[in-house]
């Protein structure tokens, strides 16, 4: 079986995110950038596939400018086998994304695409659904479990007040979510053997795709200052500070 996994490069998300001063969107210039978290669970999750011996190749692709190799060079030091970039210097959208990553599964033939649940920068958690929904696969999404089994994929998803265990049969999409696993650190000859991993590299237009945007960002703004907090005295003060300032009760 071979794995796709999508990796896409983000603010690193330990970077406390500053919005640009004309409220277009958020500076990303001289700004730490990584993999998204949730992809390198996914790469995680697919490099332990093929290390119990139920995956043969892992793939990872990613979309975005030049510097997306790094990305993919990250995901091939965690054990993926090679790396195919699709270079665009703008903002690129989901359903863009999943155009894209639907040309490359016609290409490439995988019988599983593990994507992160959602990206850190756009929180849309839309790309995997569009993708499967292309495809006409099937999809589990937010998966905390997996485990391939008789020719399908058994997912187990967070869903509200629980799990859900759904059974899928492949070619199957799954978006991984936070519990899957914990993803390892590349090693340092892992790191230097990647150099040596193979990346091919294409634009959109070979994939025939028009990755212009379709909406357009009208406002971005930083959430309103937390106010400082402010000890009671008594129980009763509390409760009148939550009534009249508060107003909450
Ligand atoms: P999103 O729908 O933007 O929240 O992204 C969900 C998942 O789709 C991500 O975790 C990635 O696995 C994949 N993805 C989104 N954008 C890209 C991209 N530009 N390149 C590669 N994978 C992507």
């Amino acid at each position: 079986m071979k794995v796709l996994v999508p990796v896409k490069r983000v603010v690193d998300y330990n970077v406390k995110i500053r919005v640009k001063a004309d409220g277009s969107g958020v500076e990303t210039a001289n700004v730490k950038m990584s993999m998204n978290p949730f992809d390198e669970i996914a790469v995680e999750q697919a490099v332990r596939l093929k290390e119990a011996g139920a995956a043969e190749e892992v793939v990872a692709v990613s979309i975005g400018p030049q510097q997306a190799q790094e990305t993919i060079r990250t995901a091939l030091a965690m054990g993926a086998d090679r790396g195919i970039h699709i270079k665009h210097d703008g903002e690129v959208e989901p359903l863009a994304v999943a155009k894209l990553l639907k040309a490359v599964v016609e290409k490439e033939g995988p019988e599983l695409v593990l994507t992160g649940k959602q990206a850190i920068d756009d929180d849309c958690n839309q790309t995997g659904q569009m993708l499967a929904a292309l495809l006409g696969w099937a999809q589990g999404t937010f998966a905390s479990k997996l485990e391939i089994a008789d020719g399908g994929a058994k997912v187990t998803r967070e869903v509200d007040g629980g799990l859900e265990t759904i059974q899928l049969k492949l070619p199957a999409i799954v978006s991984v979510d936070l519990r899957l696993n914990e993803p390892r650190y590349a090693s340092l000859p892992n790191i230097m053997k990647a150099k040596k991993k193979p990346i091919d590299a294409h634009e959109p237009a070979d994939f025939g795709v028009d990755p212009t945007p379709r909406l357009k960002t009208v406002k971005v703004s930083e959430p309103p200052p937390r106010q400082g907090g402010i000890k009671v005295e008594s129980v009763d003060e509390l409760v009148e500070k939550l009534k009249t300032e508060a107003k909450v009760i």
